[in-house]
Order: structure tokens, then C-alpha cells, then sequence
């Protein structure tokens, strides 16, 4: 690669949980009680088990309270829903994250539809998707919203901006889109039936890609000067009898093209945990009645 500025988005998500941590000892002598984030894991799943521990780890880190609830495989789902309830009724958690995905037996739409959209830090609950679409308040999803935060800190004002969001899962790609329009951008919404690709892209500004397919966006595809954001997290074989995590951009060779790109890992990955604990600020701040902190 060379060309393109690397978008730091570890170095942003640190800075992002430094003012997070700045912010928390005020809340707490205000409302007397630390901001709390509960986080629900069913079953072992590997991926998700780490995913929990940082979690809470980051969470703790900022000063927050940390609530992490591990239920084994065969949790029923109404027990899953009393749990969920419960936390619903606790005043001392603020924001509610079920760790996906779920085991089969557990209805997901059903889970995310309990809990209280007030506290739905990850932005899933058909209402804040709702919120979204139509400019209300209301919680965004975690990873999308650190891609804005990364496009907006790197090009300061979008409005009028080409903008190409490969994807168009509920997770990222819809909530990425919404969030671009929101920002007064031009979008396209691409998708696996979508009819050249690579056409479309070379129109865009900016490229968000949210696949996971490994390093499928070319150097050709990226007009010159363009913003690159890659969602991707695709583990691939090193040719050295390893893996490596590798995005669904071609980094080397889009960034040789491009103004600006996210490299993976240590690009949009840490910003979802980031942005998690700065959902749950705000809404222990919401809760409590005091005004929204500044500078998030
Ligand atoms: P999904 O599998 O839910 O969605 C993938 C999307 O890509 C679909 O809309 C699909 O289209 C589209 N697609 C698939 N193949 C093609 C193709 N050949 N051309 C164009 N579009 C295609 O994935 P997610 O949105 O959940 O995640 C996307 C990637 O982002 C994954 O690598 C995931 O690991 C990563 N990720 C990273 C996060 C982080 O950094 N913290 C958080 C969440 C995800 P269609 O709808 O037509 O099937």
C-alpha cells in the first residue's frame, strides 16, 4: 500500500473510551450510582465468549458496572425472556446487550423485541430501527455508528457525498446506509445481486464494505482519492500453516488507489466496543435525567 492515510481506528476508539472514562466519576456524583451495562451470553461459542469478556473487561475499564449473565446451551427461551425482563426492571443497568448469535432453539427477533428499547445499547430493537429511519433519538448500532464516527472525523462534513455501502444485513449495512442519508450523503446500497459492482463503486466517495468475503474489493473498483471503510473480519489461511484476519477490501491495492482506508485488524473492529460503552453512557444520562454528555 502506499497512497492512502491509514484511518487509525484503534487510536480513535482508545481516545473515543479515554473521554467515556472522563465523563463516567460526573455521572456518578450526580446520579450516585455508575452507569451499567448488562451483557447476556447463551451457550459456549468461542468467538462470542471473547467477544463477552471484552466486554465487560472495557466496560469495568471505564468505569462502569459491568453485569455479565452466562446461561448454558439448553437455556430455555422463556427463561432467556425473564431474564431479559428483569434486567428491564433494574435501575441499575442502563443498556442491554444478548450476545448474538443465539442457539437455534431461541427465537432472536423474539429476544431483541424484549428488550426495553430504552436500553437497547445495541441499536437491534425494531423501534430504534425505526427511530433511525425516521431522524428521531434513539440507539444506533454499535459498528455502524463507529464507521460514521471514523468518515466524519477524516472528511469533517458529508452532505453530498457519493456513497457506496456494500451489505445490506440489519447489523451494519441498513443502519450504515441510514446513517450516510442521515449525514445528507448520496447512497447506494449494494448487495449480492447487485449488477456491477465494481462500476458502481468507482463512483463513490466513500466504500463502506460489509461482506465477509476476503479482500473482494479491488484496487479497480476504488476511484482515486476515495474513503475506504472495511468492516470485513474474514480469517484466511497465511501460506505459512497460520491465519490471519484480513478485511473484504484488497488493502494493499485499493489502498495504493484510495485517499483514505481502514486497515483490518485495528480499524473499525475496536470501534464497536467503543461505541457500545458510549450507547451506554448515554443512556444511564438519559435515564437519570441529566443532559447528554458533550464531545460523544
Ligand atoms: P451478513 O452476512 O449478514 O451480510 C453480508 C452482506 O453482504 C449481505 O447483504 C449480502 O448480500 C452481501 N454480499 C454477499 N456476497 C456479496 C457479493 N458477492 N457482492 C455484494 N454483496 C455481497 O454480514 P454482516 O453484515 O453481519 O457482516 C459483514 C462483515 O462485517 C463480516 O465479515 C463480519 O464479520 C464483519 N463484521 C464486523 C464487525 C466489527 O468490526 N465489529 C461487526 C459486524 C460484522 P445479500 O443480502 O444479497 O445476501
Amino acid at each position: 500500500m502506499s497512497g492512502a492515510a491509514l484511518i487509525d481506528g484503534k487510536a480513535f476508539a482508545a481516545g473515543l473510551r479515554d473521554r467515556i472514562a472522563a465523563i463516567v466519576p460526573g455521572f456518578v456524583a450526580a446520579a450516585g450510582r455508575q452507569p451499567g451495562l448488562a451483557v447476556v451470553i447463551v451457550g459456549e461459542d468461542p468467538a462470542s465468549q471473547v467477544y463477552v469478556r471484552s466486554k465487560g473487561k472495557a466496560t469495568e475499564a471505564a468505569g462502569m458496572a459491568s453485569f455479565t449473565h452466562r446461561l448454558p446451551a439448553e437455556t430455555s427461551e422463556g427463561d432467556l425472556l425473564a431474564l431479559v425482563r428483569q434486567l428491564n426492571a433494574d435501575d441499575a443497568v442502563d443498556g442491554i446487550l444478548v450476545q448474538l448469535p443465539l442457539p437455534r432453539h431461541i427465537d432472536e427477533q423474539r429476544v431483541i423485541a424484549t428488550i426495553d428499547p430504552d436500553k437497547d445499547v445495541d441499536g437491534f430493537h425494531v423501534v430504534n430501527v425505526g427511530r433511525l429511519a425516521t431522524g428521531l433519538p434513539g440507539f444506533v448500532p454499535c459498528t455502524p455508528l463507529g464507521c460514521l464516527m471514523l468518515l466524519e472525523d477524516r472528511l469533517g462534513d458529508l452532505t453530498g457525498l457519493e456513497a457506496v455501502v456494500i451489505g445490506r444485513s440489519n447489523i451494519v449495512g441498513k443502519p450504515m446506509a441510514q446513517l450516510l442519508l442521515s449525514r445528507s450523503c448520496t447512497v447506494t446500497v449494494a448487495h449480492s445481486r447487485t449488477r456491477d459492482l465494481p462500476e458502481l463503486c468507482r463512483r463513490a466517495d466513500i466504500v463502506v464494505a460489509a461482506v465477509g468475503r476476503p479482500e473482494m474489493v479491488k484496487a479497480e473498483w476504488i476511484k482515486p482519492g476515495a474513503t475506504v471503510i472495511d468492516v470485513g473480519i474474514n480469517r484466511v489461511d497465511n501460506g505459512a500453516g497460520g491465519t490471519k484476519l484480513v478485511g473484504d477490501v484488497d488493502f494493499a491495492g485499493a489502498g495504493a488507489v484510495a485517499g483514505a482506508i481502514t486497515p483490518v485488524p485495528g480499524g473499525v473492529g475496536p470501534m464497536t466496543i467503543a461505541v457500545l460503552l458510549r450507547n451506554t453512557l448515554v443512556s444511564a444520562h438519559r435515564r437519570a435525567g441529566l443532559p447528554a454528555p458533550a464531545g460523544l
